[in-house]
């Protein structure tokens, strides 16, 4: 018998999030997860040396303080963030040995101060997106791209922004090396050849909340937000089990909704014929991107950054000029791995007071997180080019190493069914990706068969954690499934 239940297929940020909606409006709501743990891209662990806390996926939080859900979750009032002043750094190769970062401060004016020539052109390519913030956070995270902007200007002022930074012109406004490195070493969190439409969009707003709500550390690791998330699911009558994978739609008969935090392919395969066939075949077009090779470790003491300016920003882009970053990015879209690969290094212990170093026979027992891009099902160490690339910016981190642990694109394929090859976002990230997540549709979370959902980064507004592809995809079954507004989620509503 099919109940008025709801059941949503796993437990990652955007899951949880829809979970938490539907419960919050009253509807009873089981969780099934394939892993033995909840959490997806939100999980913290011991992965390198007991007694070490490393995230396994994602770290840092740009988006947990001044997007949609979680504002209305009111996450911030739920567990602690650190916001240091600096929210990123991109060292560089300087004359002489004189290595010298790019920093990017929450006050853009600092940011700009410290950028030399460049420092007017870059506080005019973002001033403008922090004055409309709002708007800007509404046209790129609010919901399908084909929606009219609720601010018509800052749709505008980005748009005509990413045009500069995605095409050949994106070095018109600077004529030095640091100005330009910091902008992209944001764009190419988007894995792809750079300049493109989709990596500077991306780029240009990851950038603005940088300079206004910073890049927050999660204290205690990401998995605090799966924790509060779970917490408040629980609270509200959900379900959640674990060791639970779900093949087969028909084994969720019993629930009149379903929700899938899966990849758009892992939808097909779970529902199968219960989809029409015309939109199985758009699924089956939907286009994976390529992947991550982590590269965990555990060091003797902090990283011995020869700026040491770059010891205060919690994010390291690591990829040297932007010459240098686009070449990296271009080779991983040929299928090839970079010898000199742009990569992304989180130094969350220094900030985080439940992670500080642990001391052990007088080491500072200090946990780093990185990872680097690498061709989709990539199977190849990467430790060697990620040392080198620190090293080259940090002499001496050769030595402070104590452990080190990879997880190829492979591994993580296996890790998390909906890291298809390794591509954490669930589809790649392109302009057209952009607008079909993964079809043209008012409503892409609403599938045309009755009552099934799709609502992982799969769909609008696409990878990172944010819970809103989970939030839009709930509101949009209580709307259509059960006539009902959507649910207050505050701590008092
Ligand atoms: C190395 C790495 C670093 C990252 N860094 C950051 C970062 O710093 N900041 C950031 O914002 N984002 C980061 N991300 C991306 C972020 O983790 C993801 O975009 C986010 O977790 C997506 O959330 P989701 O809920 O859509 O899917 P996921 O978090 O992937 O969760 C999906 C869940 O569904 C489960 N599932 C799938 N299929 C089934 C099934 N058939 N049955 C039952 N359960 C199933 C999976 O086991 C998984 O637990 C990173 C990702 C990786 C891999």
């Amino acid at each position: 018998m099919t109940s008025a239940g709801a059941v949503v297929v796993g437990a990652g940020p955007n899951g949880l999030a829809a979970a938490v909606t539907l419960a919050r409006a009253g509807i009873p709501v089981t969780v099934y997860e394939a892993a033995e743990t909840i959490g997806g891209g939100t999980r913290t662990q011991q992965l390198v040396r007991p007694g070490v806390l490393h995230d396994v996926c994602s770290a840092i939080h740009p988006m947990a303080l001044a997007t949609g859900f979680f504002r209305a979750f009111e996450l911030e009032r739920r567990m602690r963030f650190v916001v240091p002043e600096a929210s990123y750094a991109n060292p560089l190769d300087g004359t002489a040995g004189d290595h010298r970062a790019a920093i990017a401060y929450r006050d853009l004016e600092r940011t700009a101060a410290e950028l030399g020539r460049d420092g007017a052109a870059y506080a005019g390519l973002y001033r403008p997106l922090l004055r409309r913030l709002e708007g800007v956070i509404d046209f790129a995270l609010g919901g399908s791209m084909l929606r009219w902007p609720s601010d018509p200007l800052a749709a505008i002022l980005t748009g005509l922004r990413t045009l500069e930074q995605g095409t050949p012109l994106w070095n018109a406004r600077f004529s030095e090396q640091a100005a330009p490195a910091l902008v992209s070493g944001v764009a190419a969190h988007s894995i792809g050849r750079m300049p493109g439409l989709a990596s500077a969009g991306v780029g240009l707003v990851l950038g603005a909340l940088g300079h206004a709500s910073g890049w927050p550390v999660p204290v205690g690791g990401s998995r605090a937000i799966t924790d509060a998330l779970a917490a408040d699911l629980l609270a509200h009558g959900g379900r959640i089990e674990t060791s639970h994978p779900v093949s087969d739609v028909r084994e969720l008969d019993a629930y009149r909704v379903k929700l899938f935090d899966t990849s758009a392919r892992g939808l097909m395969r779970i529902a199968g014929s219960a989809l029409p066939g015309r939109y199985r075949r758009a699924l089956g077009r939907f286009r994976y991107g390529d992947g991550a090779t982590k590269v965990d470790f555990v060091l003797d003491g902090p990283i011995p950054w020869a700026d040491q300016r770059v010891a205060g920003a919690p994010t390291v882009h690591l990829g040297g000029s932007r010459a240098e970053g686009a070449a990296a990015e271009r080779e991983v879209a040929r299928g090839r791995h970079p010898r000199q690969p742009y990569v992304l290094l989180a130094q969350t212990a220094a900030f985080d007071p439940e992670r500080a170093p642990v001391q052990e026979n007088g080491a500072e027992l200090t946990p780093i997180w990185s990872y680097t891009h690498v061709p989709k099902g990539s199977t190849v160490d990467m430790s060697h080019p990620v040392i080198a690339q620190i090293e080259r910016f940090a002499p001496g981190f050769r030595d402070r190493i104590l452990d080190v642990r990879v997880t190829t694109a492979a591994e993580f394929a296996g890790y998390n069914r909906n890291y298809i090859g390794g591509d954490f976002s669930a589809g790649a990230v392109t302009p057209w990706q952009l607008l079909a997540r993964p079809v043209v549709a008012r409503e892409p979370w609403r599938t045309p068969a009755a009552g099934i959902y799709l609502c992982s980064s799969s769909t609008p507004p696409g990878p990172g954690v944010h819970g809103l592809s989970g939030w839009y995809a709930a509101r949009a079954a209580l709307r259509h499934e059960y006539g009902l507004p959507a649910p207050g989620l505050g701590l008092d509503s």
